[in-house]
């Protein structure tokens, strides 16, 4: 393993806040959107670069974030809903 932020066992756990539910969450549980060149992308690779906002992984907070817009003001760009559904496929695995 490379260089990672996230501690086993107990120790430093990095927690964003849900744009859903504005609950703090660890983020490793949560479902990241990142804006990278411009582009919004759902990522499953919580260490990529570029601006994230986080959702908890479940329905109930990717509609309320769509329906609150959370993404598009965690990202300040605009958020199609083809991104929340990508979230939703997600959670629903
Ligand atoms: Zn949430």
């Amino acid at each position: 393993m490379k260089h990672n932020k996230i501690y086993d066992n107990g120790k430093y756990v990095p927690q964003r806040t849900c744009m859903g539910c504005r609950q703090v969450m660890p983020k490793s549980s949560m479902i990241r959107v990142t804006l990278r060149d411009g582009v919004v992308s759902v990522c499953k690779d919580s260490n990529a670069d570029g601006r994230g906002a986080y959702i908890c992984k479940n329905i109930e907070c990717i509609t309320k974030a769509q329906n609150s817009n959370g993404l598009q003001r965690g990202l300040k760009t605009k958020v199609s809903s083809e991104i929340y559904e990508e979230c939703r496929n997600i959670a629903g695995q």
